[in-house]
């Protein structure tokens, strides 16, 4: 065996150890590269997935309570989906959508997503990743009001704390200021104001209710810009970068006809929200919200394969009835990867995901405030479906990202999977396992919290 194969076979002769210097070696510095100097073996090696839980190359067995940053649905190692991504591979591996051809895998999905998704009788455009889609929006907003006559109207508007992407133009939008920080000059027009962000917002605190002060500064905002110079509005129904924050039943309602009387697009980012992560099949269904564009990516394909799509509203797509966009992405629309989301979106019907994401709501709440009870630096809880985040402060602590080290690392060996975070002062820990988990699994993973939080 060369050694090109044996650096990415898991083979026993080496240890876990081994495995991670070589990766350390060989990557560019990245998440997880993070905890190095933790005396055991960094990066862990996962090697298998079962439903609500990954295998390390150990052979331990740990709740994934991020699915790896949210993508996760239906569970690790799900046989039906690889069955049929082995059948499209089979019937033709990659088609692309260009000059006259498409393919019916392309079709059938659209089809399904048009009945699902909060946009009105909405068409689709595939991508790769979150990212992509985000980057894809942008471009069609500013398309829209060119072709309508008013190309002034370039401007974006996103939300402090919110995060839409990795490329240039979603870094731009993104609002988290550690994730744009150092890659300038990003592309001009992206501007961000308040949103509902307990303890953040400068308006309410902690645990107050949201009195919507927030979104008064939002539309001052875009007034002082000028808002014939505003393409577009992006919001995550519901943000997570530093804690779950469900906004108000009438935040949307508020926002969706501001953007309406001043000739703005709504753009909803349902990214991480969107396939059930919330109760909902959507975030956006739990303020009746429709997006004039909507997009996801995550949880569409579960993760089995990469993909995301934006859903554009049909009285925004007219504009481009007689002359297309002219947005070229070889991969748009992957046979394989439309392969993936219908299995997944079976699996997701069949086995009722989105409700059982309902019914376990009330299971992480109640253990989640067991928690609170029993940890006196947690100062936030905030829970929709299974997606979740408890904020701790750790003000009185001299090195906080030894914190973080240490909560990670204690929380995996009692067999715990967490994203945890640093905000300031503050730590951020999200809870948000795949779609199967079983109210067994959040006892035992909040309990393995519970003993990180402990020993800060
Ligand atoms: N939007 C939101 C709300 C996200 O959470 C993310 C990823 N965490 C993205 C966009 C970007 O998605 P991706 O990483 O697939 O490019």
């Amino acid at each position: 065996m060369t050694d090109a194969e044996t650096a990415v076979m898991p083979d026993r002769t080496n240890t876990s150890r081994d495995h991670a210097k070589r990766y350390v070696r060989h990557f560019l510095a990245d998440f997880a590269k993070l905890d190095q100097e933790y005396p055991r073996t960094y990066p862990r090696m996962i090697v298998r997935g079962e439903g609500a839980y990954v295998i390390d190359e150990e052979g331990r067995r740990i709740l994934d309570a991020g699915s790896h940053l949210g993508a996760c649905q239906i569970g690790h190692g799900h046989p039906e989906v690889a069955d049929r991504i082995h059948q499209q591979v089979r019937n033709i591996e990659f088609i692309a959508l260009d000059a006259g051809i498409s393919h019916v895998y392309a079709a059938a999905l659209g089809e399904r997503l048009a009945k699902m998704v909060l946009c009105d009788d909405p068409v689709f455009s595939f991508t790769n990743s979150g990212s992509e889609s985000n980057e894809l929006a942008f471009k069609i907003a500013r398309q829209y009001h060119r072709r309508r006559g008013q190309p002034g109207r370039v401007k974006i508007f996103s939300r402090n704390g919110s995060y839409h992407g990795s490329t240039l133009a979603t870094s731009a939008a993104t609002g988290a200021a550690p994730f744009k920080e150092g890659f300038g000059p990003l592309p001009e027009g992206f501007i961000q104001g308040a949103q509902p962000s307990p303890g953040r917002c400068g308006h309410c605190g902690f645990n107050d209710a949201c009195s919507l002060a927030c979104l008064d500064d939002f539309e001052r905002l875009i007034m002082a810009e000028g808002s014939e110079t505003v393409a577009a509005v992006i919001a995550e129904p519901i943000a997570i970068p530093q804690a779950v924050k469900v906004p108000p039943p009438d935040y949307f309602v508020r926002l969706r006809k501001f953007c309406d009387d001043h000739g703005i697009l709504l753009i909803i980012d349902e990214v991480v929200c969107g396939f059930g992560r919330t109760g909902r099949m959507f975030g956006a269904e739990h303020f009746g919200v429709h997006g004039d564009i909507v997009t996801f990516a995550k949880g569409l394909t579960s993760g089995y394969v990469p993909m995301g799509a934006v859903a554009v509203a049909r009285h925004v797509e007219e504009v481009f009835k007689n002359a297309p966009l002219l947005h070229l992405n070889t991969y748009a629309g992957h046979p394989v990867a439309c392969a993936a989301a219908m299995a997944v979106l079976d699996i997701m019907e069949r086995e009722r995901l989105v409700l059982h994401s309902a019914r376990m709501e009330p299971i992480l709440r109640r253990e989640l405030q067991r928690l609170q009870n029993a940890v006196a630096r947690v100062r936030y809880l905030s829970v929709i479906g299974l997606l979740s985040s408890v904020i701790v402060d750790i003000s009185d602590r001299p090195d906080p990202d030894a914190v973080i080290r240490r909560v990670r690392n204690i929380a995996y060996d009692n067999g715990l999977l967490a994203r945890v975070a640093r905000d300031g002062a503050l730590l951020s820990v999200h809870f948000y396992p795949p779609l199967v988990v079983a109210e067994q699994d959040i006892v035992a993973g909040v309990r393995a919290l519970e003993i990180a939080l402990r020993m800060i």
